[in-house]
């Protein structure tokens, strides 16, 4: 069995624009927090596909020079993040090939939980596999149908797929994009006029991606929908019938940028709501809010304005902390938390702290952070977490490490709060997040927070393979 690993991405596509791979490029930019292992961008000129991709953050990779050697209107994007062992460049992506359906590049955002079967399936006739990404199965599936059409043979690949993907694909002459039929990532359809007359379509993991190169959001991809754009304009064709939306609340909670719209809602107004009902169900007696940065601003400023206490920054983030970064061999305390977090001790000193961060994981960052605010001279410290325990991991393309890691799957509240050595810990309530978030027609998936998984396969090998993972 191949070693599968879990990925947050993003992903964009833009087609009609003369200078797509410098707008791909920023879309890829706004998107680096989505994934900062490796980017890639290939192009389509009308004639050939032009590929780059390597290690690294957007920014470094795409060099004038580099983005001089992808010509053509057309461009998809793809930025990764992995966990599990293989980071090597051959799993970046978008993967291109020429096979019996042309020149093709394809990326895309989500994990497919039946990949490692449908693997097998290929392998037994005769396909040969390079990488270990879900992306080079789609790839084969697509090479195998009968179909003659590009839209046609992805159809056919996309429909024996379990589980989430957003996906991008170019031809040498069209964009073709699709999603899976629950819905579990996000994927944004926006358009630009462009100087000069004529129009531009942009696609993107989140809407903040459209904010830079200047688009306007139109509406998302929906579930079990391909949207393809060539030279006789844009069409739209559900692929699949959709099946319960299970559309991810980690994105709202955690995984995005507060300045996107993603599944239609703005990620700030979710934020902030959840902030203000974890102050309604978890009250503290307390002096200061104190987000953890940067994840628990937003909530911070919710629970900041409905309990009347005042918000500070008590906790600086050093945005530039590097990858590379060598650790002096003399061991420092919580050397990894320091580098990225300091406390503002004059604000802190002798106070009563309501903490506010997204999630606990593992609990050991939560813990160092509930010290390094403590030694600054906070007084009590009070934990507030802005969604329900993490008590499953997710099959669908966030990163968690797997079940017996998550401290919350085998510890009650109380015993989290003695881990992560707070004064007094709270979480939202599931009933909570799915107001935060709008959720009167359940279209939204839970399993991180409820271990009811919305798709029936969760083989035993992804199990298998989830709880070998390293995180
Ligand atoms: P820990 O206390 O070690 O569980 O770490 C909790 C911290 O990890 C919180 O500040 C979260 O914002 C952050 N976090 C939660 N989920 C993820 C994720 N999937 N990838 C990266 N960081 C995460």
């Amino acid at each position: 069995m191949y070693d599968k690993f879990h990925e947050e991405c993003g992903v964009v596509a833009i087609y009609g624009h003369p200078e797509a791979a410098k707008m791909a490029y920023l879309g890829l930019y706004a998107l680096q927090h989505r994934g900062q292992e490796s980017a890639g961008i290939c192009t389509a000129d009308g004639e050939r596909i032009h590929c780059h991709k390597s290690m690294g953050h957007v920014a470094d990779i795409f060099t004038s020079e580099v983005l001089g050697r992808l010509p053509g209107s057309l461009a998809i994007g793809h930025t990764r993040y992995s966990t599990a062992g293989d980071t090597a460049l051959l799993n970046a992506q978008p993967f291109s090939v020429d096979c019996n359906k042309g020149r093709i590049a394809l990326a895309h955002n989500g994990n497919i939980v039946n990949a490692v079967e449908l693997r097998r399936d290929l392998g037994r006739r005769g396909s040969i596999f390079q990488a270990n990404s879900d992306t080079e199965v789609i790839l084969h599936l697509l090479a195998h149908s009968s179909e003659r059409s590009l839209s046609g043979a992805l159809r056919d690949a996309l429909l024996p797929l379990e589980g989430a993907y957003s996906l991008v694909c170019l031809a040498e002459d069209r964009i073709l994009v699709a999603r899976d039929p629950h819905g579990f990532r996000p994927l944004a359809v926006g358009e630009m006029e462009i100087s000069g007359g004529g129009k531009c379509y942009a696609f993107a993991s989140e809407t903040c991606a459209f904010d830079l190169i200047g688009a306007v959001y139109l509406h998302d991809v929906q579930p079990g929908e391909m949207v393809m754009v060539g030279p006789e304009g844009i069409t739209r064709e559900h692929f699949a019938p959709e099946q319960s939306r299970a559309q991810c609340v980690f994105e709202h909670v955690y995984f995005s940028r507060p300045d996107s719209i993603v599944f239609g809602r703005a990620v700030q107004e979710s934020r902030e709501e959840l902030g203000r009902l974890l102050a309604r169900e978890c009250p503290a007696d307390a002096d200061i809010v104190v987000p953890v940065p940067d994840s628990g601003v937003a909530a911070a400023l919710g629970y900041a304005s409905e309990s009347g206490l005042p918000f500070r920054l008590g906790l600086i983030r050093n945005h530039y902390v590097g990858r590379t970064f060598i650790e002096p061999s003399q061991a420092i305390r919580d050397f990894g938390v320091k580098l990225k977090l300091n406390p503002v001790r004059h604000l802190l000193q002798g106070k009563r702290v309501v903490l506010v961060d997204d999630s606990i994981v593992r609990g050991t960052t939560s813990r160092k952070i509930v010290r390094m605010v403590r030694q600054a001279g906070a007084r009590e410290v009070h934990l507030r977490i802005s969604c329900p325990p993490t008590i499953s991991p997710c099959f669908y393309g966030v990163d968690t490490p797997n079940r017996n890691e998550l401290i919350a799957s085998s510890h009650n509240v109380e015993e989290i709060r003695r881990f992560v050595e707070a004064d007094s810990l709270g979480y939202l309530s599931l009933k909570s997040l799915r107001q935060a978030v709008a959720d009167d027609r359940h279209e939204y998936c839970y399993a991180c927070y409820t271990g009811d998984y919305p798709t029936d396969l969760v083989s035993l090998e992804q199990l298998i393979a989830s709880s070998r993972k390293q995180y």
